[in-house]
C-alpha cells in the first residue's frame, strides 16, 4: 500500500510509462501494465525440448535451459526488450530477473546452481549502453533466489558487431574465442546458470558456456526473459 501511495505521488510528477503500449502506467502497475503483461507468452516444455534440441544438442556445452517467454516481434515482449537495451531502463532488467526467478524456481533447485553469471557485453559496447542488460537480469535472479551472481568472472574480448543479420553459421565463427576466462577458481566444479536477454541462435551463450567448462565448471545452465527462433 506504501508503495501505491508512493506510485501516486511520484506519477503526479513524472508518469511513469509501459515500455511495451507506450501509456502511463497505473499506481498499482510496476514496470509493465497489466494489459501487456497478459499478452506475453510463457514459453511452454515442449517448445523448450525442442528449442534445445536445435539450439544445443549438438555441442551439449549447455545441459538444460528455459527461456520464460516467447520473443515475437513487433508485440509487447519486443519493445520490453529494447527498452531494457537501448532506452536506459536497465531496471526492467531487474523485474524481469525477479519473474525469471519466480517462474523457474524449482528447475534452478533441481539443477543445483551454485553461481548466476550474465553473458558479458564487450567493453565499449557497454560504454555505449551505459550498461550491461544481462547484469540486472541476473541481479534480479539473485535478489528473487538468494543464489549468489557475479560479473567479474568472465569477459568478452572481441568486439562484435550486432548479429541479427548473420546466419548461424556465421554467427558461430562470430563469437569463437570472444570470451575471456578471468577467475577459474570460481567455477571450478561449480553449477552455473548463464543469463541473457534473449537467446536466438544460442551460439553466444553456448561458446561462453564452452570456456565456462574448459575452466573446470560442472554443469552450466541457462536461462532468459525470452526466446527467438
Ligand atoms: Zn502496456
Amino acid at each position: 500500500m506504501r508503495k501505491e501511495i508512493f506510485n501516486k505521488i511520484f506519477d503526479f510528477f513524472l508518469p511513469r510509462i509501459c515500455p511495451a503500449c507506450n501509456h502511463k502506467l497505473n499506481p498499482t502497475e510496476e514496470i509493465i501494465c497489466d494489459n501487456c503483461f497478459d499478452k506475453l507468452k510463457l514459453t511452454p516444455e515442449s517448445l523448450i525440448a525442442e528449442e534445445y534440441h536445435k539450439k544445443f544438442s549438438i555441442k551439449k556445452y549447455i545441459r538444460d535451459f528455459h527461456p520464460v517467454f516467447i520473443f515475437e516481434k513487433d508485440r509487447e515482449i519486443q519493445h520490453i526488450i529494447h527498452a531494457l537495451k537501448y532506452n536506459r531502463r536497465s531496471h526492467i532488467g531487474i523485474y524481469f530477473g525477479k519473474i525469471i526467478g519466480n517462474q523457474i524456481k524449482d528447475k534452478l533447485d533441481n539443477w543445483e546452481i551454485d553461481l548466476i553469471i550474465p553473458v558479458p557485453l564487450h567493453k565499449v559496447k557497454k560504454a555505449e549502453r551505459g550498461y550491461n542488460q544481462s547484469e540486472f537480469i541476473a541481479r534480479g535472479i539473485s535478489a528473487q533466489t538468494g543464489i549468489r551472481w557475479n560479473k567479474k568472472i568472465i569477459s568478452r574480448k572481441k568486439y562484435t558487431e550486432t548479429q541479427t543479420h548473420l546466419t548461424a553459421e556465421e554467427r558461430q565463427s562470430n563469437v569463437k574465442d570472444a570470451f575471456k576466462l578471468k577467475d577459474k577458481n570460481a567455477v571450478d566444479g561449480k553449477n552455473i546458470l548463464l543469463v541473457d536477454d534473449v537467446i536466438t541462435t544460442g551460439s553466444t551463450i553456448s561458446e561462453c558456456a564452452h570456456q565456462l567448462i574448459l575452466a573446470g565448471a560442472k554443469e552450466i545452465y541457462a536461462t532468459s526473459i525470452a526466446i527467438a527462433e
